[in-house]
C-alpha cells in the first residue's frame, strides 16, 4: 500500500510490485506500485500540510519523532526480520540497522530544539542584522535497498524536525520495511500529509517529484549515476540538493598497526552486508613488510565466515541483492585475474544447503591486485577484497585517494604523527582511524567528489533542510 495524506491507499493504476527474498528467490509479498498520478497526490498533500507543520513548536515536532521511535523500538525484532527477508543481510546486522534508524529519530527530535538563528553586529548604529532559519519546504527523499530502514529515517527525521513535509520513495526491492516505518508514523498520530510513502516506478514517481515546483528539496541516497541524473533534473526548478552516492573505500594497514585489530576490522568493514555498503572497504593496502602475515591471517578468517540465509543462526554472509549483483562481482574477479590477481579464497557463486534460487557469492580475497584493474576504480558492492601492497606512507596516501570517489577511508596505525598526516591527506568525507564502523547518528555522514554533496546525521544533517533568511532592520 501507498501512504498518502494520512491514508493507506492502492495505486491509481492498480498495478502491483513483487518483493523477492534474495536468499530463496521466492516472492514474499506484493505491494501497490505507484506512478506519476500517485506522486502528484502525495506532493499536493505534503504541500497542504506545510504551513501548519512548520508553525508547530519544535518541541512538538520532536515529540512525534520520539513517539515513532518508541513504537519502532517495540517492533524492532519484527522489523529486523523483515529487513533480512527482503534484502538478505544477517539478522544481527538487521537489528543493528533498526537501532541506528531509531537513533536518528531520537537525535533529530532533540536537534529540532536547537535550530538557532544569528544576530550579526551591524556597521551602522541604527541597523540590526538577523538571520532566521526556516524550513526549505516539501522534500522528496529517494532511498536505496542496502539500508532500507536507516536510510529512510536518516532523511525523514531531520526533514520533519526542521519543519519540512516529506514524500519518500524507497527502493523497489525493499518497500516492506519502509511500510513498517510509515505504520509507526501513522500510529504516532503524525498529522496527515506530513509524511507520504510512494512505492513504484522510479522514473514516474521520482520524475513527478523532480518536475514539480512544489518540491523544494531532493535528498537522495543511491548510485552516483542516478544521483547525477537527479542533480540535472533538479536544475529546472532549482531545488536544494543533498546527494549520498557511491564510494570506493581504501583500508590502509601500516607496519606499526595492531595486526589482529586490523584483520578483525577489515573483516567487518569489507564483509558486513556481504560487501553491499557504500562505506565498505573496496581496496586493502598493506605495507610490504607485513603483507604476507596480514594475508595469511585475513584469508584464514575469511574462509571461516558462515554463508547462508540471514535468518539462520550464526550466518555472517547473506545473499547479494540479485543476479545482476552476482554477475558484476564475477566480471570484476575475471578482469582482475586476467591482469594478474590471484584468488586466495572464494571466487565463485555458491548455493546454500543445495538450495536453488538464492544469489549467494563466496567471500573472496584477491592477492597481487594492481592499479590497472577494474576493481581498483569501480565500486564492487559485493564480498570481494583485493589486497595491494605499498612501501611508503606517501605512496599509500596517493594511491588511496580515488579520482572520482571520496566517501570513506580507513587507516590502521599506532603512530600519532602519521595519523594526523592521514587525516589531512586522505580526500574523504569520513575517516575511520583504527575504527572500521564510523557511522553514528550524532556525526556528519557524507562524501566528497562524486560521492555526493551535503551531510546526514549530526547537527550538520538538519541544516540540509533549512534556509537562512537574512533580515536587515534600519532606522532604529
Ligand atoms: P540506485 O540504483 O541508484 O537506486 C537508488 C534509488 O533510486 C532507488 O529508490 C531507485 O528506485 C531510484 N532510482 C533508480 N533509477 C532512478 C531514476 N532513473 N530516476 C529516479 N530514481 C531512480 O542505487 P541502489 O542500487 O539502490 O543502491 C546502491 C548504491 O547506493 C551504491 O552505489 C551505494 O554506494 C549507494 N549508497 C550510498 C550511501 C551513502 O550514504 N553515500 C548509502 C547507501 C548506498 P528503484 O529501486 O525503483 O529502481
Amino acid at each position: 500500500m501507498l501512504y498518502i495524506d494520512g491514508q493507506w491507499t492502492h495505486s491509481q493504476s492498480g498495478e502491483q510490485l513483487e518483493v523477492t527474498n534474495p536468499a530463496t528467490g521466492e516472492v514474499i509479498e506484493k505491494v501497490a506500485k505507484g506512478g506519476a498520478g500517485d506522486s502528484k497526490l502525495a506532493i499536493e498533500a505534503a504541500d497542504r500540510s506545510f504551513s501548519d507543520w512548520k508553525k508547530l513548536a519544535a518541541k512538538e515536532r520532536g515529540a512525534y519523532l520520539v513517539k515513532t521511535a518508541e513504537i519502532l523500538r517495540g517492533k524492532a525484532d519484527e522489523l529486523a526480520e523483515l529487513v533480512t527477508k527482503e534484502m538478505g543481510k544477517p539478522l544481527k546486522e538487521s537489528k543493528g540497522e533498526v537501532n541506528l534508524a531509531i537513533d536518528y529519530l531520537d537525535w533529530y527530535a532533540e536537534e529540532a530544539k536547537r535550530v538557532y538563528g544569528e544576530t550579526i553586529p551591524a556597521s551602522h548604529p541604527s541597523k540590526r542584522l538577523h538571520v532566521f532559519k526556516e524550513p526549505v519546504g516539501v522534500t522528496a527523499a529517494v532511498t536505496p535497498w542496502n539500508f532500507p530502514v536507516a536510510m529512510i529515517t536518516r532523511k525523514i527525521a531531520p526533514a520533519l524536525a526542521a519543519g519540512c513535509p516529506v514524500v519518500v520513495k524507497p527502493a523497489s526491492s525493499t518497500p516492506l520495511s519502509a511500510i513498517k516505518v510509515f505504520e509507526a508514523f501513522h500510529e504516532a498520530g503524525l498529522p496527515k500529509g506530513v509524511a507520504n510513502l510512494l512505492i513504484g516506478s522510479a522514473s514516474k514517481v521520482v520524475g513527478e517529484m523532480m518536475s514539480s515546483p512544489k518540491v523544494k528539496k531532493i535528498t537522495f541516497t543511491g548510485s552516483t549515476e542516478v544521483g547525477k541524473k537527479l542533480i540535472r533534473d533538479s536544475a529546472d526548478t532549482v531545488k536544494k540538493v543533498s546527494m549520498e552516492l557511491g564510494g570506493h573505500a581504501p583500508f590502509i594497514v601500516f607496519e606499526d598497526a595492531d595486526l589482529d585489530l586490523a584483520v578483525d576490522s577489515v573483516i567487518g568493514s569489507k564483509f558486513r552486508n556481504a560487501g553491499q555498503t557504500c562505506i565498505c572497504t573496496n581496496r586493502i593496502y598493506v605495507q610490504e613488510s607485513i603483507a604476507e602475515e596480514f594475508s595469511k591471517r585475513f584469508v584464514d578468517k575469511v574462509q571461516a565466515l558462515a554463508i547462508g540465509n540471514g535468518l539462520a543462526d550464526g550466518v555472517e554472509i547473506g545473499p547479494l541483492i540479485d543476479e545482476g549483483a552476482v554477475e558484476k562481482v564475477e566480471e570484476q574477479i575475471q578482469d582482475a585475474q586476467e591482469k594478474g590477481a590471484v584468488v586466495l579464497c572464494g571466487g565463485k557463486r555458491t548455493q546454500v544447503n543445495g538450495q536453488q534460487g538464492g544469489s549467494f557469492f563466496e567471500p573472496t580475497v584477491l592477492g597481487q591486485a594492481t592499479d590497472d584493474m577494474v576493481i581498483t576504480r569501480e565500486e564492487t558492492f559485493g564480498p570481494v577484497a583485493p589486497i595491494y601492497t605499498f612501501s611508503t606512507e606517501e605512496e599509500a596516501i596517493e594511491r588511496a585517494n580515488h579520482p572520482q570517489y571520496g566517501l570513506a577511508a580507513y587507516a590502521f596505525t599506532k603512530d600519532l604523527s602519521r595519523s594526523y598526516r592521514l587525516m589531512e591527506g586522505l580526500e574523504y568525507g569520513i575517516i575511520g582511524l583504527n575504527d572500521p564502523i564510523p557511522t553514528t547518528a550524532q556525526a556528519p555522514f557524507g562524501g566528497m567528489k562524486e560521492s555526493g554533496t551535503g551531510r546526514e546525521g549530526g547537527r550538520q544533517g538538519i541544516e540540509e533542510y533549512l534556509e537562512d533568511k537574512f533580515v536587515s532592520i534600519g532606522n532604529i
